[in-house]
């Protein structure tokens, strides 16, 4: 019999799946605590969560077991991944399940903000009937501004225009063909906040889009924009949002989501009557609620029953003793992703991969696999895993080429990755060092010696001598240690590039001095 542990409340429809299968034996616990789901949790083979149940290293090490964590939703915040990969857990969840949900909350944020119908509502039901004072304004023909247009906000997209809107949409991540194939202007940041009367966000919140609309964004935006926030709290500045209508830039604001949550209830948006909030309801519908539970439960029927693993979100599945041989490389390859993308600037347009030395006789595809998570990862984050990877560049015009060469010589296995934008060809290769850590061997024309770990400095510099100890000097009066240097150079006193562990974040500050010092060229930083 194979035991599931269903510890959150899970719709009826999911819950059926499973139970219709004669050799499952379904428990639903709720609300544990989590000393009794950690004296539990040695008897089953899965465990369902929503997002109640945390799902610690403590539970993960009590589990005995255990072969996979179903999550009904998209975050994996109440997971340790780490802990899971470690045990060989494979752990799934269901990306897309709410997107139709959060796509219609957003346009009934748009129309509410448009109509005031939320304030309206609200004096109404007082004995009120202030005509004068609910004016509202028309979609029709206005321009709607879409920042990041994936799964939501392309729904987003389509139900603006069926108001006559038009749709300009910012994505740097994603091929113009894709995202004009649905019939938009896709335009630049700058000219999205210029133009656009109305401005959605849909990304995901990652150091680049944390506060990507703030001070210096709204000075660029039209006297009596709208802005909507259904994706993230943190996208949107709050602070710089509350100054931006209290100066009659912006119009009005609808948002279901805040920097801090549960939104606390002296919070200086509550004051202003022109914004419109929720209580971060966008997935929350019954059809979403439905949807997720049944992905959730097939997936982890399908999986437990050998039929195949999709959504997720650790490692794919493979035989133990190959999983032993080869998950080193699929750690390399992940990196190499994520180090890459951060490094190349522009829209993504192919990756040109080449296996050489001798992982070349193992089945490459969970390495690639691997590789396209990770140079995905930083712009979709937990949208996307192991499973959907491959497919989700495929959807976004990125060409994937795979080759093997039994040429090398240099190394005993190397994985080398091209990655091409519409901006930059960047080319890095990694191997495995004798303790088979990940080695970043080569970026570009440069052979490093750097481990990809934690926080990075990325230095393009002119190779003269004191570029170390100006270095050194601005991040000591930073508190900022330097963990391990690495540096490139093809000639003597040429172009070079110099990488830093670091173990501390980085602002933005202490890189605008860097990038002041002599003989910079360029800055950035890289995050694995
Ligand atoms: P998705 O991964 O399909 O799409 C996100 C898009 O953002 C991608 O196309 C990506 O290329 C783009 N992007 C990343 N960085 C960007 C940047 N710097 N500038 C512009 N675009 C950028 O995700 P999705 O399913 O559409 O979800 C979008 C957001 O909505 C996520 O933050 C998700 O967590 C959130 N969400 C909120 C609720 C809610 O309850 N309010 C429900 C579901 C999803």
């Amino acid at each position: 019999m194979i035991k599931i542990l269903v510890s959150d409340p899970l719709s009826e429809e999911g819950l059926k799946i499973l139970n219709e299968v004669k050799d499952f034996q379904v428990d639903v616990k709720t609300e544990l605590k989590p000393e009794n789901l950690k004296e539990i949790i040695k008897d089953y083979d899965a465990l369902l969560v929503r997002s109640a149940t945390k799902v610690t290293k403590d539970i993960i090490s009590a589990a005995k077991n255990l072969k996979i964590i179903g999550r009904a939703g998209v975050g994996l915040d109440n997971v340790d991944l780490e802990a899971a990969t470690q045990k060989g857990i494979i752990v799934m969840n269901t990306p897309g399940g709410n997107t139709i949900s959060t796509a219609e909350h957003t346009m009934s944020m748009i129309l509410a903000l448009s109509r005031n119908i939320p304030q309206a509502n609200s004096s109404t039901k007082k004995g009120e009937w202030k005509r004068s004072k609910f004016m509202g304004v028309e979609l029709y023909s206005k321009t709607l501004g879409i920042i990041g247009f994936g799964r939501i906000g392309r729904e987003v997209a389509m139900r603006a225009k069926s108001f006559g809107m038009k749709v300009l949409a910012y994505d740097p991540y994603l091929s113009r063909e894709v995202a004009e194939s649905i019939g938009v202007e896709v335009v630049e940041l700058k000219g999205l906040l210029a133009d656009s009367d109305y401005i959605t966000v849909h990304t995901p919140l990652t150091e680049e889009t944390k506060h990507m609309i703030s001070t210096g964004e709204f000075a660029l935006m039209k006297k009596g924009v709208r802005i909507i926030n259904c994706a993230r709290g943190g996208i949107i500045d709050e602070v710089a949002l509350v100054n931006a209508i209290k100066e009659g830039k912006v119009a009005g604001a609808a948002l279901d989501v805040f920097e801090k949550e549960p939104l606390p209830p002296d919070h200086e948006l509550l004051k202003l009557d022109n914004v419109v909030v929720t209580c971060h309801l966008g997935a929350s519908t019954e059809e979403a609620q439905i949807n997720v539970a049944i992905e959730v439960a097939e997936i982890v029927r399908d999986a437990l029953l050998g039929r195949g693993i999709r959504n997720a979100a650790n490692y794919p599945c493979l035989e133990p003793e190959i999983f032993k041989i080869i998950e080193p490389y699929i750690i390399l390859a992940e990196k190499l992703g994520v180090f890459s993308s951060q490094l190349a600037e522009g829209r993504l347009q192919e990756l040109n991969i080449t296996y050489s030395g001798e992982i070349i006789q193992h089945d490459l595809a969970p390495l690639t696999m691997a590789l396209v998570k990770g140079v995905l990862t930083p712009m979709l984050q937990e949208t996307v895993n192991f499973i959907n990877a491959v497919s989700l560049a495929k959807e976004r015009g990125i060409k994937i080429n795979e080759a093997k060469s039994s040429r090398e010589k240099e190394f005993v296995t190397l994985i080398q990755l091209e990655i091409k934008t519409d901006k930059v060809t960047k080319k890095i290769a990694g191997t495995l060092s004798a303790n088979k850590q990940p080695r970043i061997v080569k970026v570009d024309d440069y052979y490093v010696e750097l481990t990809p770990i934690g926080e990075m400095i990325f230095i393009e510099n002119w190779d003269r001598p004191g570029i170390i100890g100006n270095l050194g000097t601005v991040l000591g009066k930073h508190n900022i240690n330097i963990a391990a240097m690495t540096f490139g150079r093809q000639t003597p006193g040429g172009r070079a590039i110099s990488v830093l562990n670091v173990d501390s974040p980085v602002s933005l500050e202490i890189l605008d001095k860097i990038k002041k010092l002599d003989n910079i060229l360029s800055v950035k930083v890289i995050k694995l």
